[in-house]
């Protein structure tokens, strides 16, 4: 009898201990995954999201299939999929990796009630949530010391190669073609900036990897927050997939120490973990906002400011590019979701959870973990946050982080001929600066839609107001 493997957001063939243990039962092994309702807890994909999936799904068969084995597709919910595909292979276990933020022992439950074994397996994380406590055995809510902490622990183990070869049963069972999943969008071609910019998949996620310790992992802890720069791993959408584990990163790049980038990588990495430890404990966090008093803050409704934001066009160059970055190719740096999340929460007062679901829907990142956990941080009200009175200033931003314009003008590029001097903020520029280089304010690029200074003082009041201060 077979064992089935239920894939979810672990899309890849090496460092997998699900994979590693039902190779090692020496039985047939059915890798399945499951579309929609996925488990009854996961938030719907957002649209990059589901885009990236059908690229994930695609790369991930022919792996299989170049080890002897296939991927079955089936449509959801999880629990009569699966009772299905046992009641026709005969299928006496079922293993998976474990989700965080998602409650799989009813599930488990059930299996057995059926007669059938359920095994979770780890390699999501570094460390499985339970075992990270602090000293009065509670789990940890600030991030310094968690991190500390995580480097007292014992290393992850260290990652298993990818099978040679995987069991297959005599008879596949019959599943769906990927080609008539919803998963790509067709029409308009809003995907054609994100296939020029990525390749999804496990042997796309090895390959980047492998680029960024080469090129730019000596220099991350100078060049990460450089806008313009390409400085940054964009291992994210395939961390999210799974098609590369965190065990994985973490020893190639501990191997490469002692190095300040390394470590200041490591130490995002760490990020990554302490956003999915929260989101265990907390499992509504993308909802629900962390620190309570928050509950009550008067969020303004401003539904052509949140339009503005969205497409980028808020008159704020640096916010502008970084929406228009994120549009195009569904990812955006580190820095500029920092300034673009904070100029909606801040500037314009809108609540954080229409920007949360904005990136949800656009990112081929959208993280459960780390999108609600960064927006949570962004907007003051997150477990470790940034004190809400630390108001970014879109226009220092920029000319701290593209002091010569190089993202602006890559994104927005109505500002392109505009000299770095007002390039981040062209309302300053003298009449001849703007006309030489063809901007007219509010005809080819928008005048600012708020004041910084007046919105800064609006947010300070309502956060005062709301008894949050
Ligand atoms: P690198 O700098 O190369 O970092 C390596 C890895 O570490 C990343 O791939 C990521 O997995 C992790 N990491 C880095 N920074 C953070 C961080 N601040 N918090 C948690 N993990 C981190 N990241 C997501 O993966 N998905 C999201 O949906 C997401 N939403 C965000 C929303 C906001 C408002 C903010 C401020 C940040 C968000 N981040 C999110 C975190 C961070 O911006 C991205 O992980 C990072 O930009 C991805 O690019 P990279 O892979 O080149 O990162």
């Amino acid at each position: 009898t077979p064992v089935l493997l239920w894939l979810r957001r672990d899309l890849r063939l090496a460092d997998h201990p699900a994979l590693t243990a039902a190779v090692a039962t020496g039985r047939p092994v059915i890798p399945v995954t499951i579309l929609d309702g996925e488990d009854e807890s996961a938030r719907p994909l957002g649209g990059a999201a589901r885009w990236w999936l059908h690229g994930s799904l695609a790369a991930l068969a022919r792996d299989l299939e170049a080890r002897g084995s296939r991927l079955t597709l089936r449509r959801g919910p999880v629990r009569p999929a699966l009772e299905a595909l046992i009641r026709e292979t005969g299928a006496e276990a079922v293993l998976w990796t474990r989700r965080p933020g998602t409650d799989e022992a009813p599930l488990a439950d059930h299996l057995a009630a059926l007669g059938v074994t359920a095994r979770r397996f780890g390699g999501a994380l570094l460390h499985e949530p339970e075992t990270v406590r602090t000293r009065q055995d509670t789990p940890f809510r600030v991030f310094t010391p968690f991190w500390k902490h995580l480097q007292t622990l014992e290393p992850p183990p260290r990652p298993r190669a990818a099978p040679d070869h995987i069991p297959a049963p005599t008879v596949w069972p019959a599943g769906d073609a990927l080609a008539d999943w919803p998963l790509r969008p067709e029409a308009p071609d809003w995907a054609g900036g994100l296939r020029a910019t990525w390749t999804p998949g496990e042997a796309a996620a090895r390959d980047r990897l492998e680029a960024f310790l080469d090129e730019a992992m000596a220099g991350y802890d100078t060049r990460r927050d450089a806008l313009a720069d390409d400085g940054t791993s964009r291992l994210s959408p395939h961390l999210c997939f799974g098609e590369i584990g965190p065990r994985q990163i973490w020893h190639a790049v501990r191997d490469r120490l002692p190095s300040a980038g390394a470590e200041a990588f490591l130490r995002e990495l760490g990020w990554r973990e302490f956003c999915h430890h929260l989101l265990h404990q907390h499992p509504a966090m993308a909802e629900a906002p962390l620190q309570a008093r928050f509950a009550r803050f008067a969020w303004r409704d401003d539904p052509d400011g949140l339009r503005a934001w969205q497409r980028g066009m808020t008159g704020f160059p640096v916010v502008d590019a970084a929406m228009r970055q994120l549009w195009h190719t569904g990812w955006m740096h580190n820095r500029a979701r920092m300034i673009a999340g904070s100029f909606l929460v801040k500037d314009l007062l809108i609540d954080w959870r229409a920007g949360e679901h904005w990136f949800w829907d656009t990112l081929v990142d959208a993280c459960p973990a780390n999108n609600p956990c960064s927006w949570q941080w962004v907007a003051g009200c997150g477990a470790d946050a940034a004190p809400y009175f630390r108001v970014f200033n879109p226009v220092l931003q920029g000319e701290t982080f593209d002091p010569e314009g190089a993202y602006v003008r890559r994104w927005v590029p109505e500002l392109a001929s505009l000299p770095s001097r007002w390039i981040h903020a062209p309302w300053r520029a003298p009449a001849p600066a703007l006309r030489e280089a063809g901007v007219r304010l509010d005809e080819t690029y928008p005048a600012p839609i708020v004041d910084h200074a007046a919105a800064r003082t609006r947010a300070l009041a309502a956060f005062a107001d709301s008894g949050s201060g």
